[in-house]
C-alpha cells in the first residue's frame, strides 16, 4: 500500500474522494413497493387486515417457522419476547453487550435486570462459555444477537440453555436471509426478532416481528401487541361480533397493513438484496486484504452471513492515530462510516442503574476502540464499493506509523 503517493486528506484540506456523503445503510424503494402501498391505502384496510396476515405468512416461510407476528418496531418485537416468557421482576435476562441497547432494554421494560455477556473477539458474537459463566438461579432467558447479520453458534447456545431451562431468544435484526449450518434464521432460537427500520434488510418505516414454531407463545404475542385483548378488530368483523375481553395489560404495538404491503414486496427482494450484499462484503474482504491497519471481523464457515453491516477492526498498534481520528477523515472524504456499538453496559443508563462499568466486558470494550463500520447496502454501485476502498487506503495509509 506504501507503493500509493501520499494524496492529501479531505480533513486536511484536501479533495475528498467523494463530494456527497455514501450512508452506511439505506433502503431500496422500487415502483413494485409503490404501487404496494398505494393500492393498500386505497384498499377498505389501513390498519390489522389482510395485509398484516399475508406479510406474517410470508415471513414465517422465509424463517421456516409455524408463526410470525408482526409488530411496530423491533424494539416491539424484543420487549414482546420478553413478556411471552414471562419475564419479570427478579429475572435475570443474558444478554450480549455488542448490541443496540434494545435488545438489553426489553429485559428493563419488564422489570428484568439485563446481565451482560462478553463476545468472543474474532466474530464480536455472544461467547457461549461466558453465557454459562454468568448463569444463575434467577436466570429466566438468554438473547443473542446475530451481530453484523453472522448467526450466533447455536448449537452451543442451545446445549446450554436446554441444559440450564433457560429460554433462547435470537435477535435477528441484523440478519434475516441468512442461515446456520443449514438452518435458516428465524428459527435458530425459540423466539426470534427483527427488525424493518429503513437501514435493515427489510423497510416498512418503522415495523418488526418475532418468529416462533411454538403456537402458546405465538398467541401471548398477538395478545401483547393488541392491548391484551383476545381477538382483533378484524376477527371480531368476520365474526360479526361486538364483544371482547381484556385478559393482560398489553400496548398497542401493531403493525399496519400500509406498512405490511411494504413489507410483502421488500421480503420478496430478500433473497437478491442478501446476494448483493455478500457481493459487497467479498470485494471488501479482497480489497482490505491487502490493505496494512485493518482487519475485518471473522466469519465461520458454518454459516451464510447476511451483511446488515460489514465491520472492520483498526490495527492500532499500525496506527499513529485513534479511531476518532480515522472516523473524522473517512468522513471528510464522504463515506459515511458508523460505529456499532458502544457495549450496551457502558451507557451511562445502564452504569447508573446496575453500578457497572469499565472491565465487565473487556473483549468488547478493547474491540469498541477498534471498529468502523463501513457502508453496506444493496443499491451501492461497485463505483461506491470503490470509493470506500480508495478512501480507506488513502486515510490508513496517511496515518499508518
Ligand atoms: C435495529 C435493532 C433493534 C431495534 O429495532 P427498531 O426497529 O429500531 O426498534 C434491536 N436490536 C438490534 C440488534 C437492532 O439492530
Amino acid at each position: 500500500m506504501n507503493i500509493l503517493p501520499k494524496r492529501k486528506l479531505a480533513v486536511d484540506g484536501g479533495a475528498p474522494v467523494r463530494t456527497r456523503l455514501l450512508p452506511y445503510g439505506r433502503q431500496t424503494i422500487d415502483d413494485n413497493d409503490v404501487a404496494a402501498v398505494v393500492a393498500s391505502l386505497r384498499s377498505d384496510w389501513l390498519t390489522t387486515g389482510p395485509k398484516v396476515a399475508e406479510f406474517e405468512r410470508a415471513l414465517a416461510a422465509v424463517a421456516g417457522t409455524s408463526d410470525a407476528v408482526a409488530v411496530s418496531t423491533g424494539t416491539a418485537a424484543l420487549h414482546a419476547a420478553m413478556y411471552a416468557l414471562g419475564v419479570g421482576p427478579g429475572d435475570e435476562v443474558l444478554v450480549t453487550t455488542m448490541t443496540f441497547a434494545a435488545s438489553a432494554n426489553c429485559a428493563a421494560f419488564l422489570g428484568a435486570t439485563p446481565v451482560f455477556v462478553d463476545v468472543d473477539p474474532d466474530t464480536l458474537l455472544i461467547d457461549p462459555q461466558q453465557v454459562e459463566i454468568h448463569i444463575t438461579p434467577r436466570t429466566k432467558a438468554v438473547v443473542a444477537v446475530d451481530y453484523a447479520g453472522q448467526p450466533c453458534d447455536y448449537d452451543a447456545l442451545e446445549s446450554i440453555t436446554r441444559k440450564h431451562g433457560l429460554a433462547l431468544v435470537d435477535d435477528a435484526c441484523h440478519a434475516i436471509g441468512g442461515s446456520y449450518r443449514g438452518r435458516p434464521v428465524g428459527s435458530l432460537a425459540l423466539l426470534n426478532t427483527f427488525s424493518f427500520h429503513p437501514v435493515k434488510h427489510v423497510a416498512t418505516g418503522e415495523g418488526g416481528a418475532i418468529t416462533t414454531s411454538d403456537a402458546e407463545l405465538a398467541r401471548r404475542l398477538r395478545l401483547f401487541r393488541n392491548h391484551g385483548i383476545t381477538t382483533d378488530f378484524r376477527e371480531r368483523a368476520e365474526k360479526g361480533a361486538f364483544a371482547y375481553e381484556m385478559i393482560d395489560l398489553g400496548y398497542n404495538y401493531r403493525l399496519s397493513d400500509i406498512q405490511c404491503a411494504l413489507g410483502i414486496t421488500q421480503l420478496a427482494k430478500l433473497p437478491a438484496s442478501v446476494a448483493r450484499r455478500q457481493a459487497i462484503a467479498a470485494q471488501y474482504d479482497v480489497a482490505f486484504a491487502k490493505v496494512s491497519g485493518v482487519k475485518p471481523l471473522a466469519v465461520r464457515s458454518d454459516v451464510s452471513h447476511a451483511y446488515h453491516l460489514y465491520v472492520i477492526r483498526l490495527d492500532l498498534d499500525a496506527l499513529a492515530v485513534d479511531r476518532a481520528t480515522i472516523f473524522g477523515a473517512l468522513r471528510a472524504e464522504g463515506i459515511g462510516v458508523n460505529v456499532h456499538y458502544l457495549p450496551v453496559h457502558l451507557h451511562p443508563y445502564y452504569q447508573n442503574k446496575l453500578g457497572i462499568g469499565k472491565g465487565l466486558c473487556p473483549v468488547a470494550e478493547a474491540a469498541y476502540q477498534r471498529i468502523l463500520s463501513l457502508p453496506m447496502f444493496p443499491a451501492m454501485t461497485d463505483d461506491d464499493v470503490s470509493d470506500v476502498v480508495e478512501a480507506v487506503e488513502k486515510v490508513l495509509s496517511h496515518y499508518h506509523r
